[in-house]
């Protein structure tokens, strides 16, 4: 089977628009982005199920659209399967039938593949319930092997995890993939979660405000996600405008600090961020990169507590991002650096090591 999605799309509604470039020939792709970035759009418009969309897609190496030629599959045709954020399943049919409404066999042929494939998925008990009768995860192992029975050539996964309480969601997250791990195919997860996706994904793509800002392995995007958008999907906390002054020197104005590095500073770079359990506390003496420890509150969690720390600095004079308090970092710290704390009190200071600088661009 051919395995290399291209997708260009084109769509424009309303105020909104999308115009994203997909090209991947990893068997798992990931979507990553924000609620309302296009995620479900881009996802409709490769199944088909989008109106108004223009552009190139193939998949399983056959042309779904083509503008310039004026070829458009119908859904029926493009040979994708679409596992919709609430699965979809028909309520007033058996778990059978629902398994069965997509096969164009006999009807024997039609019960045999889709008594296989709930055997397949471990639903074979439930063939006769309703859906309404089924737990979320049985529900969606149900939708699942409705869309394995017609062996798409692409399967399409809209946040499939959202529904689901946490501890069914970890479990479910490992189900999906030895569900998947025979399929011959090539999968497409969008999800807003970035833990649901850097488990998934082969290739990572970020996608804000209908673009795509940021591709590569789920490894790479997570070390250096390049752009602000992106260090925030991946659960950056701190960010802030930075000012070169020369000779690996930058300025932080909403830090209030200036970095001498050692690390080369890349030309497109206009901001940087630090995660929250990439801060170092000190205590006494202020070294080089040190912010003043001034708390504004702080935050329990169940096994990490968030230090605010105000920085006091001026409003960074730079570009400023919209949405971000600069002047406003977080500490996040394990249960180790509170047994510290306990003994030794609050930190002096924070510290920004370099090795832990993302530099970002817009
Ligand atoms: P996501 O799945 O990432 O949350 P969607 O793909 O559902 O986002 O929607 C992306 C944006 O497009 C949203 O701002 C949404 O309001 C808008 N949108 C979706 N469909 C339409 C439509 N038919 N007309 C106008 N705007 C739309
Ligand atoms: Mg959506």
């Amino acid at each position: 089977m051919d395995r290399r999605l291209h997708a260009d799309i084109h769509r424009k509604a309303g105020d909104f628009e999308l115009e994203v470039s997909i090209h991947s020939d990893a068997a798992r792709i990931g979507i990553l982005g924000a609620s309302g970035s296009g995620k479900s759009m881009t996802l409709r418009s490769i199944a088909g199920i989008e109106e108004g969309v223009s552009g190139h897609i193939e998949a399983g190496g056959r042309v779904l659209l083509d503008s310039d030629s004026g070829v458009c599959l119908k859904p029926q045709k493009r040979n994708v399967g679409y596992m919709f954020q609430n699965y979809a399943l028909f309520p007033a049919m058996s778990v059978i039938r629902n398994v069965m409404a997509g096969l164009k066999g006999t009807k024997e042929e039609n019960l045999s593949r889709a008594t296989d494939m709930l055997r397949r998925f471990r639903m074979d008990g439930y063939a006769d319930r309703l859906p309404g009768e089924l737990s979320g995860g049985q529900q969606q192992r149900v939708a699942l092997a409705r869309i394995m029975v017609t062996e798409p050539d692409l399967i399409l996964l809209d946040e499939p995890f959202s529904a689901l309480d946490s501890y069914l969601k970890e479990q479910m997250q490992y189900e999906m993939q030895e569900m998947l791990g025979s399929y011959q195919g090539q999968t497409v997860m969008v999800s807003h979660s970035r833990d649901e996706l850097y488990r998934f994904s082969d290739e990572i793509f970020i996608l804000g405000n209908g673009r795509i800002l940021r591709s590569g392995t789920a490894q790479d995007v997570f070390a250096e996600p390049e752009c602000v958008e992106a260090a925030k999907l991946t659960g950056c906390r701190n960010l802030a405008a930075i000012r070169k002054c020369g000779q690996g020197r930058i300025e932080v104005p909403g830090w209030g600090v200036t970095l001498s590095l050692d690390r080369e500073i890349p030309d497109w770079a206009e901001f940087i961020g630090v995660r929250a359990d990439a801060l170092r506390p000190v205590w006494g003496e202020r070294t080089d990169g040190c912010i003043h420890f001034d708390l504004e509150r702080t935050d329990e969690l169940p096994f990490e507590k968030h230090f605010y720390i105000r920085t006091g600095a001026a409003a960074g004079s730079a570009p400023a991002l919209a949405d971000i308090d600069e002047n406003l970092l977080c500490w996040s710290a394990k249960p180790d650096i509170q047994k510290l704390i306990d003994e030794r009190g609050l930190p002096d200071w924070l510290e920004i090591s370099e090795e832990n600088l993302l530099f970002l661009r817009r």
